[in-house]
């Protein structure tokens, strides 16, 4: 890109610039530590403490789709088994959905175009009650609970902030996530913890992605640590 138009161009990953936009915009603001989660097709985080961005040795801290939370589960793109993605994410709610209707079960998600089902279309049905959903929400929940827990238990942050296509529709995953969340973490850290959803919604990746490019641009005119 930057060949190509002559012009700076910076990269970021899209839960990590919406981390940064909640930092600033949205339910990070006046708080010292939190973490974004980002739930869609995939999972990542963005870690911000003290208003900076954690972004590692090689800009790929946060990615906590591919922490294990079952040994020897199914196989995840990255090659490695039992990730949280291949459990918790919206395509695996939307596969878990799709598996138990072939299985015979009745949900309001046949009505759907088959092949087009999504992690959104499965809160969405679980926020009318339909069954089928609500159980594969419980199972994603039960994973991305235990991951929350040990985040919470590692950083304490003052809050756990659920985003992304899957964790902004209003629906029973915040508060199922939450309870599985306060049966694995440690007490302390995580009274002081609140698990909410992101402020900001759809078009926080593209805004935190442009305070990336002010902030660097500004530290050019300003003068940088
Ligand atoms: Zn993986």
């Amino acid at each position: 890109v930057r060949e190509a138009l002559g012009l700076d161009a910076y990269v970021i990953n899209r839960n990590r610039g919406s981390g940064l936009a909640e930092a600033r915009f949205g339910g990070g603001r006046g708080v010292r530590g939190f973490v974004y989660i980002g739930i869609g097709t995939g999972i990542s985080a963005a870690f911000v403490f003290d208003g900076l961005l954690l972004h590692g040795s090689s800009y790929s801290a946060g990615e906590i789709g591919h922490v294990v939370v079952e040994a020897g589960g199914p196989t995840c793109r990255c090659g490695k088994r039992g990730c949280l993605q291949v459990l918790a994410s919206g395509s695996a709610m939307a596969a878990r959905a799709a598996t138990l209707i072939a299985s015979g079960r009745s949900s309001s998600l046949e009505a759907l175009p088959p092949g087009s089902l999504r992690g959104e279309d499965v809160c969405a049905a679980s926020g009318r009650g339909d069954e089928v959903a609500l159980a594969c929400l419980e199972e994603a929940a039960a994973r991305l609970g235990l991951a929350v827990a040990n985040i919470i238990t590692t950083y304490n942050p003052d809050k756990v902030l659920l985003g992304g296509p899957v964790g902004q529709v209003e629906s029973p995953f915040l508060e199922m996530v939450r309870g599985h969340a306060a049966r694995w973490a440690m007490d302390y850290p995580f009274s002081a913890a609140r698990i909410e959803r992101g402020a900001i919604g759809e078009e926080s990746g593209a805004l935190g992605a442009a305070c990336l490019v002010l902030d660097r641009k500004l530290s050019l005119v300003l003068g940088s640590k």
